[in-house]
């Protein structure tokens, strides 16, 4: 039987998806030829990585509002990096909520002066600071909209009249926000999407062209642009994957049904954090994430006999990131709200046990 798999990832797709992805490597539209093998040139190629530029701007609520959707190599990481290089002429601001935000912040002053506009870094990061002001003179505002390590998602997106750029590897496609607040969203696929080799850019077309400074082919958004996506040779299988992924979480209805599977699945795991006194939630509570939950146990002494039932319950992929300890249940789309069940029955049952 499947483990329960709360893994932060790489990476959780349905099983559907699983299973079209395997049967793709052997024989690919029926082609006798493997997704692997053929030409990223041919048509049956192209047709896929244009349908999953489309799917993405469709589930986002982004068609034909001007803006792109890549897929580009080098995970998030290499955003960090070319969010600045393309965006970046005098000042942009970040809010630091995490690990992934301070090393965005990092590979942005190789580019340019910039400002911690607000930070959590004084608590190790669990909360989501709130009421900062927003300098006008910036480039661009980047935040990390949830913060897989420590477990807080940022609620209220801040309105502001500066371009916004966010990293949402954790958290794309899993609960309705206004999409169109920002101009440049990235996320690494690996966690709600596909495989890890792409991440996806939705880029305003707009906010290209406007730094001075001569940007390589390769890291310049507007080349990736002007080809559609297909630069140099793509990821194919890992574009073809969060296709069927993006094709699958249509099918089921689309960021809505997502989000509501995901709240159900959050206030189970969350309430009985709250209500067991073997267990003591990480983030603060309104700064919560519907996709990581941090939590750890009150008594250490109980570690052992813990981790030995979450392992006979089939449970995957539980313990916290080593800056946090603890544990961490991470709960992407396709975690089925059944795995949920499982964990609490077991938490509950330590309860008893204790
Ligand atoms: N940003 C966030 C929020 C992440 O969770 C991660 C990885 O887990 C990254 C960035 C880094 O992504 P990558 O490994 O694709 O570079």
């Amino acid at each position: 039987m499947k483990k329960h798999n709360f893994s932060a990832g790489p990476c959780i797709l349905p099983q559907e998806v699983f299973k079209q992805a395997s049967e793709a490597v052997l024989n690919f539209n029926n082609l006798d030829l493997s997704i692997l093998e053929i030409s990223h040139r041919s048509k049956d190629f192209v047709d896929v990585m244009e349908e999953a530029r489309e799917l993405a701007l469709e589930l986002l609520g982004l068609e034909g509002k001007g803006y792109k959707a890549l897929f580009l190599q080098g995970g998030a990481s290499m955003q960090f990096v070319m969010t600045a290089y393309n965006l970046l002429e005098n000042k942009a601001g970040y809010i630091n909520t995490g690990t992934w935000s301070d090393k965005a912040i990092k590979e942005a002053k190789i580019f340019g002066e910039v400002v911690e506009v607000a930070s959590s870094k004084d608590k190790n990061y669990n909360y989501i600071p709130k009421g900062f002001d927003v300098p006008k003179d910036l480039d661009y505002l980047h935040l990390t909209t949830n913060n897989t390590i420590f477990g807080t998602q940022i609620k209220d997106i801040p309105t502001t009249d500066v371009p916004l750029v966010a990293d949402m590897s954790s958290d794309i496609f899993s609960r309705e926000i206004d999409f169109s607040k920002f101009d440049l969203i990235y996320a690494g696929a690996q966690k709600n999407m596909g495989p890890a080799g792409t991440t996806l850019v939705v880029v305003k077309e707009d906010i290209l062209g406007k730094v001075t400074r001569q940007i390589p082919s390769m890291l310049s958004y507007a080349t990736h642009v002007s080809k559609g996506s297909m630069f140099n040779t793509p990821p194919v299988f890992a574009v073809y994957v969060s296709m069927l992924t993006l094709r699958s979480m249509k099918a089921k209805g689309g960021i809505s049904a997502a989000a509501e599977e995901n709240e159900k699945k959050a206030t189970l795991l969350y309430s009985e954090i709250d209500l067991n006194p073997l267990f003591k939630g990480y983030a603060a509570k309104e700064d919560r994430s519907l996709m990581n939950a941090t939590f750890n146990l009150t008594e250490d002494n109980l570690k052992e006999t813990f981790d030995t039932m979450l392992k006979e319950a089939g449970i995957n992929g539980l313990n916290g990131h080593r800056s946090v300890g603890g544990y961490r249940a991470s709960m992407y789309n396709a975690l089925p709200l059944n795995s949920v069940g499982v964990l609490v029955d077991v938490m509950s049952e330590l309860e008893r046990k204790a």
